[in-house]
């Protein structure tokens, strides 16, 4: 199934196949990253900057802030959801370095 993904309203959601699936605001839990030197970084994203799809993933990259230090930044790219085989299903992002 092709996955058509993009960004809506200058960055504010992202959109798979006509469906918003995450929206700014979320406060991701980033383990495994490069924004500031928390070793976790409660991470306010204020702008989705790059959307993608690898397989079955969707992944984005996304600008904010670290809650813990105030350091602002953009992620490297992130899984935020995956088409199963019914529907699309958003996932907790997890920080995990998706290699590009
Ligand atoms: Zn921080």
């Amino acid at each position: 199934m092709a996955i058509a993904v993009r960004t809506l309203d200058e960055g504010a959601w992202v959109n798979v196949n006509n469906t918003r699936i995450v929206g700014v605001s979320n406060v991701w839990k980033l383990s495994d990253h490069a924004i500031c030197d928390c070793e976790v970084a409660f991470f306010v994203v204020e702008v989705f900057t790059d959307v993608g799809v690898d397989g079955r993933w969707v992944e984005a990259r996304a600008g904010g802030q670290c809650i813990g230090c105030g350091e602002h930044g953009t992620t490297e790219w992130l899984q935020v959801g995956k088409m199963g085989a019914d529907c699309f299903r958003p996932v907790e992002v997890e920080g995990i370095h998706v290699p590009k």
